[in-house]
């Protein structure tokens, strides 16, 4: 158990849910990540650890549902899930070449005068640019 773990289990405890093996892990890789992750990148990292695609799978659904996760399509009918404390309103760039997502920590863009209704229902702000790999 690492420092990402534990901080998965308070989530979870403050989530009401329980403390699976799966949810630990999948929290505490994505507390490592510095950029939000599909569900088949989530998945081949864990995969030597037992945890098939489908339970995988399931645990980010049910994070997301928790509210433990921010999930978001960047436009690539891909989800990509990221900790939602991590998130904290920050956009995210997407590189116009090669499609890689990336956050924009340390970035706020604060969307105004919206419909209500439509915040309800996740609006946010995507950028747009190059990647350092493709600059
Ligand atoms: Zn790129
Ligand atoms: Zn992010």
């Amino acid at each position: 158990m690492d420092a990402h773990e534990d901080s998965a289990r308070a989530l979870l405890n403050t989530a009401g849910l329980r403390a699976t093996r799966g949810r630990l892990r999948v929290l505490g890789l994505l507390a490592g990540q510095d950029a939000p992750r599909s569900h088949a990148d989530v998945a081949e990292a864990l995969e030597g650890e037992g945890l098939d695609r489908t339970s995988v799978f399931r645990n980010l659904r049910d994070l997301a549902a928790a509210g433990l996760l921010h999930r978001f399509d960047p436009g690539d009918h891909v989800w990509r899930y990221e900790l939602r404390t991590a998130a904290a309103g920050h956009p995210h760039i997407i590189c116009r070449d090669c499609g890689t997502v990336r956050c924009a920590a340390g970035v706020s863009v604060a969307i105004e005068g919206a419909d209500p209704a439509l915040m309800a229902r996740g609006l946010e702000v995507q950028l747009q640019g190059l990647c350092d790999d493709c600059a």
